[in-house]
């Protein structure tokens, strides 16, 4: 089946029409997929093994034939150490079909056809009886349905259904049981992600300060979790507030009820603080007795044990509705609602002589909604942006650079989705007209929240006029027939997913064109992109194929992720927020092409061929690319490398941006450098598809 989808591209802005067939879509999900990386998690795969093989020990003790179900299997991985375990028959459930054939692939290969059946049903269509897709219910029950935030993928509902209709009463469940853990923490990094905080904005008529709205205060922001490597945030970013508290657990061995709830615990502060973050994690144990550990547990909770490096689980960030202040020793409850998919956080102090009645009036409050954002702040900013807004260092580079183009006459333009640019170009400017153009190409609700919220909060209604139009579009009208002397623009664009999608802005400056006055100042003048090759400390294995893992063979899996790769020929590269994801620089980071944002787009394709030097031992896994911005002379800001150690070449990355990844197709080891090798380029900017293609060779 091919359909017919409609998007505007995302760096040239025209509407295109693109075939997608039902492959397509799935390739995508198998290439961007984290099988390979869960079959890569040893210490994941270890303790499953273990639990299985203790769970079938079990049921064979009692005398009784080991009937497992394995719920997801995936690779068929889970049945498959099942099956070697003794158990005597696995149904192994895959609601995914692409997957589903790979596991009877890799399961046959590995002589298990007549051990394990593999069904291609989700799990809640599975039959039980004698014409059914199971002879009769399972008595062990396997599965890896867990997500960071351990049920977004519907674990929940999956085993409530299971129990009922599945498995046997008393069933062995592996894993057998999962806690979920918090920590109650200030930091004013993190808040940095939900909140704006006030903007202060040196101008020649005195201070002038940006405010948040009101309506941002109490607003409790989106539900979509927020997962992060939490081990990469450094001790210094944050201050806990609490011990580490068990807020829920869920004994898989039993009936589950998916039904919404809510669980509560009294915590006492450590210190006192601002409390505005809870942070999150989860254990499973995969036997009863819970010495088959597997933790998600971020390094300063378990300090001595060596942390496996995974991307499927990671850990979770809840943002309270409001900051509370708390003092040390006082008495708290700390309230986790769930529904079936996702879990919210709220903080409530304990009275003095608390009773019964009170303590029932708490429950009552603790029961709140599921985050909704009111403000629109939050459909308008996702949390990288909220921090990218919040970063000074940033504000300030714009400030200087708008104070060295702006002149007390000047017509201004902003193109940017939901940017602070033009209030900041209002205060450092003459009183003049400012004119924004949102270009958010649907986000209609950032227009309400601008002209409605944030420009009411701050007197600016009638200071700084809206457009409500798409660049070509624009007319003389709507400038009042002024020309426009200064074009601004960060430049952003919710629509971008990899770094040069926001070239958008150069072909938005060019469809304004004829707006602009003769001696039209761009800020920012041009862009450049910039490339280095590195070694990834972990994130490598996200592509790498498995070969085999704990000894059953899936090579099945990686040819099958290595098609999907390969999908459409082209190679692309993939955006990933690198200061998550270290890494070390194996060349210079070099500059491999510009944009001239003085000049319109221009009809011929811009490419660069050239080689670079690997200049310390590694293992070559990719090429990082990012883009920098020349916003006046001697004043530019990077979405991508920060700093770089010399010595040892360990890279910090702008917290607030996705890098583009292109991973090589098969690694380069340079392991003893005597000449530096090089890896030669070829890379071009196609003006009209506005895509990036490349090739590296060694
Ligand atoms: N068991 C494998 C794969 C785990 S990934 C391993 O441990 O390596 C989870 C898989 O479960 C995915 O392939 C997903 O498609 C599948 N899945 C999730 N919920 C399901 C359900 N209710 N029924 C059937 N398959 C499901």
């Amino acid at each position: 089946m091919k359909t017919f989808c409609g998007r505007a591209n995302p760096t040239t802005g025209s509407m295109e029409w693109l075939e997608e067939g039902e492959d397509y879509d799935y390739h995508q999900e198998i290439a961007r997929s984290r099988y390979a990386d869960m079959l890569h998690d040893k210490d994941r795969n270890v303790k499953y093994y273990q639990g299985i093989r203790a769970a079938v020990n079990r049921v064979k003790e009692r005398g009784e034939k080991a009937i497992v179900l394995d719920i997801g299997t995936g690779t068929g991985l889970l049945s498959m150490m099942a099956a070697s375990a003794g158990a005597d028959f696995c149904y192994a459930i895959e609601v995914f079909k692409p997957m589903a054939n790979a596991a009877v692939k890799i399961v046959e290969q590995n002589g298990f056809s007549d051990k394990i059946k593999v069904i291609n049903k989700h799990s809640t269509e599975v039959t039980v009886g004698p014409d059914g897709d199971m002879q009769c219910r399972a008595n062990i029950l396997v599965t890896e349905l867990f997500d960071t935030e351990l049920i977004g993928e519907g674990a929940l509902p999956t085993y409530e259904h299971a129990h009922k209709y599945l498995v046997q009463e008393g069933c062995e469940a592996v894993p057998h049981r999962a806690t979920v853990y918090v920590q109650l923490v200030e930091s004013r990094r993190m808040w940095s992600w939900k909140k704006l905080f006030p903007v202060h904005v040196e101008a020649e008529d005195g201070e002038k300060i940006l405010v948040p709205p009101s309506e941002m205060e109490n607003c409790p922001g989106v539900p979509s979790v927020c997962d992060i490597q939490l081990n990469q945030m450094p001790s210094s970013d944050f201050s806990t507030l609490s011990d580490v508290v068990t807020m829920f657990s869920v004994d898989f061995s039993k009936p589950v009820q998916s039904a919404s709830t809510y669980y509560r615990v009294q915590l006492e502060p450590v210190k006192s603080g601002k409390a505005q973050i809870v942070l999150s994690w989860w254990d499973i144990d995969m036997d009863p007795s819970g010495m088959i550990n597997c933790t998600m547990a971020p390094y300063w909770v378990k300090p001595t044990s060596a942390l496996q490096w995974r991307d499927h689980w990671m850990q979770c960030v809840y943002f309270l509705p409001r900051e509370e202040p708390v003092v040390q020793g006082e008495k708290l409850y700390l309230t986790a609602c769930r529904d079936q998919y996702s879990v919210w956080y709220s903080l409530q102090k304990a009275r003095e002589g608390e009773n019964k009645a009170d303590e029932e009036e708490h429950k009552a409050d603790a029961r709140v909604e599921s985050p909704v954002c009111r403000c629109r702040a939050h459909l308008l900013w996702n949390r990288p942006r909220f921090g990218e807004l919040n970063d000074q260092n940033r504000t300030r580079q714009y400030i200087r650079s708008l104070r060295k183009v702006l002149k007390p006459d000047s017509v201004c333009l902003c193109i940017s989705d939901g940017s602070l640019l033009p209030v900041l170009a209002y205060y450092l400017g003459a009183k003049q007209v400012q004119y924004f153009v949102l270009v958010f190409r649907s986000l209609h609700f950032g227009l309400v929240f601008f002209s409605h919220v944030f420009f009411k909060a701050n007197h600016l209604e009638d200071k700084i006029k809206i457009i409500e139009a798409r660049p070509e579009l624009l007319k003389s009208s709507h400038l009042e027939d002024k020309k426009i002397s200064v074009l601004v623009g960060e430049p952003f664009f919710t629509t971008s997913l990899l770094p040069w999608h926001n070239l958008y802005f150069w072909y938005a400056r060019t469809a304004v064109s004829t707006h602009l006055a003769s001696n039209v100042t761009v800020l920012p003048q041009s862009a450049s992109l910039h490339m280095m090759v590195v070694e990834f400390q972990d994130l490598w294995r996200i592509r790498s194929p498995c070969g085999t893992c704990e000894g059953f063979d899936v090579q099945a899996m990686d040819d099958m992720i290595k098609d999907s790769l390969n999908f459409r020929e082209s190679k692309e590269a993939e955006p990933h927020p690198l200061w998550e994801y270290p890494c070390k620089s194996l060349s210079e980071p070099q500059e491999v092409l510009t944009f001239d944002f003085t000049k319109t787009v221009p009809q011929h394709c811009l490419s660069t061929e050239g080689s670079v030097k690997l200049l310390r031992e590694g293992k070559s896994h990719g090429a990082v690319l990012w883009m920098e911005y020349q916003l006046a002379a001697d004043i530019s800001v990077s979405t991508g490398l920060m700093q770089l150690s010399n010595e040892k070449g360990n890279c910090e990355w702008n917290p607030h941006c996705k890098q583009a990844v292109y991973f090589f197709s098969s690694v380069i080891e340079s392991e003893i450098l005597s000449d530096p090798t090089a890896v030669t380029y070829a890379i071009k900017f196609d003006t009209k598809t506005g895509e990036i293609a490349m090739d590296f060779k060694l």
